[in-house]
């Protein structure tokens, strides 16, 4: 099974892409999360991209095509029933290059889920946003605290603020998802696979829609 995970920035896709990962046995492929390990090892496209996230714009489609098919090919080779890929694709000519890579391998995009949040409570949700360097388990300040102060419940390690998380860098990645990755919620419309949930609301009503759309897939 291959889904999709569309929603601006800070709409709540990585918090809800690990619940669902675990609960459906999926893998997450986050490019958000993939560019930052790139970052980190300092890799040639980690370093070709950082200005780009350090600004909000996009990384450029090749790159970030290449970079994404090769990781949903290696998570096709792993003890999966499929993928969630969560911020990829993120312009028009990612999503037909993802759906030609598909095509030529006898696969398609089975549901896209569409995360819908208002502009206005994006900027609090990502500027109190705190992740988990290791494991990358997005907390918030106020919504969804860690059980210690400062520390991943998972895995114990120390939070860190992203980088890219201050409001400035904020309110150009949103205008980013309006110019170039919301067009995409009419290009899925038009296959048929598209699912809108509203992302307005608490954290596990939010999962309780998404996971009653997964239930009906299953069937
Ligand atoms: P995205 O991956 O879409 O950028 P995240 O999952 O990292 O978003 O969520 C952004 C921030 O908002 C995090 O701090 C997260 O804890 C918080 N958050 C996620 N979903 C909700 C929600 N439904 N209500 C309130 N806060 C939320
Ligand atoms: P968000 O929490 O805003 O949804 P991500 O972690 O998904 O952020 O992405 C962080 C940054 O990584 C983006 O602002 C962008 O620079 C880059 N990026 C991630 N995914 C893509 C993509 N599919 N295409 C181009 N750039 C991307």
């Amino acid at each position: 099974m291959i889904i999709l995970f569309l929603g601006p920035p800070g709409a709540g896709k990585g918090t809800q892409c690990k619940f669902l990962a675990d609960r459906y046995r999926l893998r997450h492929l986050s490019s958000g999360d993939i560019l930052r390990r790139e970052r980190q090892e300092g890799t040639d496209l980690g370093k070709q991209a950082q200005s780009y996230m350090d600004s909000g714009r996009l990384v450029p489609d090749d790159l970030i095509v290449a970079m994404m098919r090769q990781e949903i090919g290696a998570a096709a080779d792993g003890e999966t029933s499929g993928v969630i890929l969560d911020g990829f694709p993120r312009t028009l000519q990612q999503a037909q290059a993802l759906d030609q890579a598909l095509r030529d391998d006898d696969k398609q995009v089975d549901v896209v889920l569409n995360l819908d949040v208002d502009d206005d409570k994006l900027e609090r949700r990502i500027t109190g946003r705190r992740s988990c360097p290791r494991c990358g388990t997005a907390y918030h300040v106020d919504f969804n605290p860690p059980r210690r102060a400062n520390v991943c419940d998972r895995d114990g390690a120390a939070l860190a603020q992203r980088s890219d998380d201050t409001a400035a860098v904020v309110r150009k990645r949103i205008e980013t998802y309006h110019q170039q990755t919301a067009p995409l919620i009419d290009y899925y419309g038009h296959q048929g696979t598209l699912q809108t949930v509203d992302g307005n609301v608490p954290i596990e009503q939010v999962t309780r829609s998404l996971s009653a759309i997964l239930d009906g897939c299953n069937r």
